[in-house]
């Protein structure tokens, strides 16, 4: 099967072959599979959802966070199919970064919360009654490194702010009983698409993301992999290879 190409995946190998001493984040000694980045017994790679979307996402990532085993970027590039994703850098700003917002197919939106930006910027929904479509740009990094991206970043000072409505927020907690403060960057992604009506891309997202979770504590947890769980069979309705949809 072909899989639209992983911009998070393009950036880590062209990061590979820049380092000349390999970049050891932690837990990267296991052996892990090159496209899931799983560790190989637990390889996520025959999960991967297919879907279609009309949204687009570009993540603007620390060098880190590229090679950040945990890093869910990764996931949201895999199942958006017009998926960018850029290394930020203070000093440097990347032309193809530059054409992209420029690029009249798309109407970029900055996801970042709205109580740190001047109210007027802030919109809380996507524009659908528009030929553009929508590009949502996500800070990939830690909240601290977020919020410097977000400063030092003159690109961005035009760009309308899409903030979640903190009922969102929580409504989506509560669904999904999330116990953590912080929602992940693909939690956030999934939210946006739900926003811009790609509602099975939004569902297909969540359960990526669980089935990828489950897999990644199994493995670290040294436990079995077991495909038989909730979050599987969710998922298994948007794999389009598994032996039970192959007659479909
Ligand atoms: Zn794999």
């Amino acid at each position: 099967m072909t899989f639209s190409p992983n911009a998070v995946a393009r950036l880590r190998d062209e990061r590979e072959e820049e380092s000349t001493k390999p970049y050891l984040a932690r837990g990267s000694r296991a052996p892990r599979c090159h496209t899931c980045r799983v560790i190989v017994s637990h390889c996520l790679c025959n999960w991967r959802p297919r879907v279609s979307t009309r949204a687009g996402v570009c993540l603007i990532m620390t060098k880190k966070e590229v090679f950040k085993p945990s890093n869910t970027g990764w996931l949201i590039a895999d199942v958006v199919k017009d998926n960018f994703a850029f290394i930020w850098s203070r000093t440097e700003t990347d032309d193809a970064l530059l054409a992209l917002l420029a690029d009249p197919q798309w109407q970029p939106y900055l996801v970042f919360p709205g109580e740190y930006v001047a109210p007027e910027r802030v919109t809380h929904s996507v524009e659908m009654d528009t030929s553009k479509r929508p590009l949502f740009i996500l800070l990939d990094a830690t909240w601290t490194e977020a919020r410097k991206i977000f400063r030092k970043s003159p690109y961005f000072d035009a760009l309308p702010i899409l903030s979640l409505l903190p009922e969102k927020l929580s409504r989506y907690r509560l669904r999904r009983s999330t116990r953590s403060e912080h929602l992940c960057t693909a939690e956030v992604a999934s939210l946006c698409l739900d926003l811009a009506g790609d509602t099975e891309a939004s569902c297909a997202l969540d359960a990526y993301f669980d089935v990828f979770s489950q897999h990644y504590l199994d493995a670290k947890n040294q436990l079995p992999i077991n495909e038989s769980s909730a979050a599987h069979r969710e998922l298994g309705v948007f794999v389009k290879d598994l032996p039970q949809n192959r007659s479909q």
